[in-house]
């Protein structure tokens, strides 16, 4: 029997002592455990981020349990739908940030201003006023899709960003409009930018996940990576068709190919594509490797 997995996202920034975090820990294991709802999620002394999966109601019930945990209703979830598991397990990790820009020192408020609903953001991009649209994200994610027009870093990992900004020169006087998946790496990546003098800057509010449910066919070009077995979704947040995670690096990868030895389907990405071969996996590559040895020799 097919089970249709719901998918939540969410973040919080919301000061936790630091004695209470093992609590919070221990508490979250054995409730997903309890329900069966799979996932990740981090908590910090700056808050809770996290993705999870489980049955409709389990997920309702996951929402109002993180409510009680962190003593408010103010989340903001982005659901989504899954027909494969997204987790294979459950895991609550304790990290000195929810979102790994170095800097747990700055300390995001997300009630501000700054944040553009979908709708506001839509209407933004649509007008022709010279701005700067800046994807915050990771090369491997920009790869599987980007809105139309964005400035791409071009970088590996969340903590260059700093360094992204003091090397780009970009210029200050236009207002900036910069986005990531949900908007947690933005409500950090734009407090960086406003202390290196860029005075108006927005951000989207629920991120690409967020303007996707209500713009499934907007500004926004191909598909989101997220941070889970389905790879990516379509602008309909429906699990990816295209992409796969690739064999060599373990990251985003389209081009299919039919494993020689086993006969899987894998995706191998563009970088290793040329060196990478007809195996699906390390092993399959070796053994292939080692018969091609075996029948030059003979
Ligand atoms: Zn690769
Ligand atoms: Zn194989």
């Amino acid at each position: 029997m097919s089970q249709v997995w719901t998918v939540t996202s969410f973040y919080r920034f919301v000061n936790v002592e630091a004695s209470r975090l093992p609590t919070l820990q221990s508490t979250m294991k054995e409730w997903m455990t309890a329900h069966d709802v799979l996932g990740l999620v981090l908590f910090a002394p700056e808050g809770a981020n996290g993705t999870v999966a489980g049955s409709s109601d389990g997920v309702a019930s996951f929402k109002e349990f993180l409510f009680e945990l962190l003593g408010t209703t103010e989340i903001r979830f982005k659901d989504s739908e899954s027909d494969r598991p997204p987790f294979r397990r459950i895991s609550v990790d304790l990290r000195e940030e929810i979102v790994g820009l170095k800097r747990p020192d700055i300390h995001p408020d997300s009630t501000e201003n700054f944040h553009l609903s979908p709708a506001e953001w839509h209407a933004a991009l649509s007008d022709e006023s010279p701005k700067l649209l800046i994807d915050t994200r990771n090369r491997y994610e920009t790869r599987a899709g980007m809105f139309k027009g964005a400035i791409d870093p071009d970088i590996n990992i969340f903590s260059e960003w700093g360094t992204y900004l003091d090397q780009a020169d970009l210029p200050k006087d236009l207002p900036v409009y910069m986005y990531c998946t949900g908007g947690i790496r933005c409500e950090k990546a734009l407090i960086e930018m406003k202390s290196r003098g860029f005075d108006e800057v927005y951000q989207l509010r629920d991120g690409i996940l967020g303007y996707l449910e209500e713009y499934p066919d907007g500004l926004y070009e191909g598909e989101c990576y997220v941070f889970d077995q389905r790879v990516a979704v379509d602008s309909h947040l429906r699990p990816t068709q295209i992409y796969g995670t690739c064999p060599g690096c373990g990251l985003t990868a389209k081009e299919q190919r039919v494993c020689e030895r086993c006969g899987k389907t894998f995706t191998v990405c563009e970088d290793c594509s040329p060196a990478w071969g007809p195996g699906c996996s390390k092993d399959c590559r070796y053994v292939l490797k080692q018969r091609a040895k075996k029948s030059t020799l003979s």
